[in-house]
């Protein structure tokens, strides 16, 4: 992939507080780290030189909105010569922190898209994995959104955290769908070593409860007017996010931030976790040439996640081969099983529900061949 990159992740790694299961590049907040964070990552964006026009902004973290009104200020400042002809914007907030002036500064820079961690509806099992929200917060965060005029939110929830029945976890379904948003991203739960939840023991679901529950998702999402367009997403009509299907479709973008990583051109890179490294400049920890070969893996692994699946027409110009005659034996037999779906009129091969339940096994099958 040669072409310039059409999007652009910034990471802000503060949050206000550490929740138990979390593995993402993140420390605590405070302001004189963020003051000094801001002018190392203008200096990392800078020395890009972007100069063409982007697709799409992403803010993640860490909490973006953990910042101050003036720190959050400066950020989407720093950002305002990269929005032209941007289409879609989006920064990620925890509904304690996002009050009426960050939601003012966003209108103001343009940002179009708020992606709002709510993880689960029940108040006791928040404060049990460290969030300082209730879902009343989330509910008024919503509405202030709105009011604001955001058209455009997505919400988070985890699958399978401890102490979630399968009646509450039914019950945070119902809720989250009252909530009308746009966009619902349902992750299951991962359980890493140096969290709290690791320390502690924490069982992740079995994969048959995970299974259950992942089912029952899709059915009452799908029922709400939702499309299930990828593993753990789902969006109302024309409300898909058009950042993150620049990595599913394997396209190139820039990374900026601590642990950002990115895709440029050649070359994958993920920046240093270490806040002492990055204030001195050393962005970049590794950095890897992506060969045809790795190519070929990411843009199988990646595509297939989605409803668009596999365009194999794509496929053949990029890697000069014919996908489905080198794999036509294991293809007919998932075809057979309704676990992929092949679209013969456009040349496209993609998962079911039921294909994308297993999709790990049957991209290592096809890779393996
Ligand atoms: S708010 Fe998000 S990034 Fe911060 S600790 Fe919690 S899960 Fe991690």
């Amino acid at each position: 992939m040669t072409n310039s990159p059409k999007a652009l992740y910034i990471h802000i790694p503060f949050c206000e507080h550490i929740c138990d299961y979390c593995d993402f590049t993140k420390l605590q907040y405070f302001t004189n780290y963020a003051k000094k964070y801001l002018v190392s990552l203008k200096e990392e964006l800078d020395s890009y030189h972007i100069n063409h026009e982007l697709n799409t902004i992403y803010i993640g973290g860490g909490t973006p909105t953990s910042l101050s009104d003036d720190e959050f200020s400066e950020l989407l400042s720093m950002l305002d010569k990269y929005t032209q002809g941007v289409e879609e914007y989006t920064v990620e907030c925890n509904p304690e922190s996002l009050s009426d002036r960050k939601l003012e500064l966003m209108k103001e820079h343009g940002v179009n898209r708020l992606s709002i961690g709510v993880e689960s509806t029940h108040d006791e099992i928040l404060k049990a994995i460290n969030r300082h929200h209730t879902f009343r917060d989330v509910k008024l965060a919503i509405s202030r959104a709105r009011k604001a005029g955001f058209n455009n939110i997505n919400v988070d929830l985890i699958i399978g955290l401890p102490h979630v029945s399968k009646t509450l976890f039914i019950e945070d379904l119902e809720e989250i769908i009252s909530l009308d948003v746009e966009h619902i991203s349902c992750y299951s739960l991962t359980v890493h070593e140096h969290t709290v939840f690791g320390i502690n023991h924490v069982l992740e679901p079995t994969e048959d409860f995970s299974r259950e529950l992942y089912d029952i998702t899709h059915e009452r999402l799908e029922k709400a007017g939702f499309i299930h367009y990828e593993v753990s997403n789902w969006a109302k009509p024309n409300r898909m996010s058009k950042h993150n299907y620049t990595y599913w479709k394997d396209e190139c973008y820039y990374g900026v931030g601590l642990g950002a990583s990115g895709y440029i051109g050649k070359y994958r890179y993920t920046n240093t976790k270490s806040l002492v490294d990055y204030y001195n400049g050393k962005f970049v920890k590794e950095k890897e040439v992506v060969d045809y070969e790795d190519d070929k893996i990411y843009f199988l692994m990646l595509n297939l996640r989605t409803i668009e699946g596999l365009d194999l027409n794509k496929y053949q110009r990029m890697f000069d081969e014919n996908f489905y005659k080198k794999h036509q034996k294991t293809l007919d037999k998932y075809i057979g099983e309704s676990l992929l779906i092949f679209n013969k009129e456009e040349n496209r091969i993609y998962a079911s529900y039921a294909g994308m339940m297993v999709l790990d096994s049957i991209v290592v099958e096809l890779l393996s061949e």
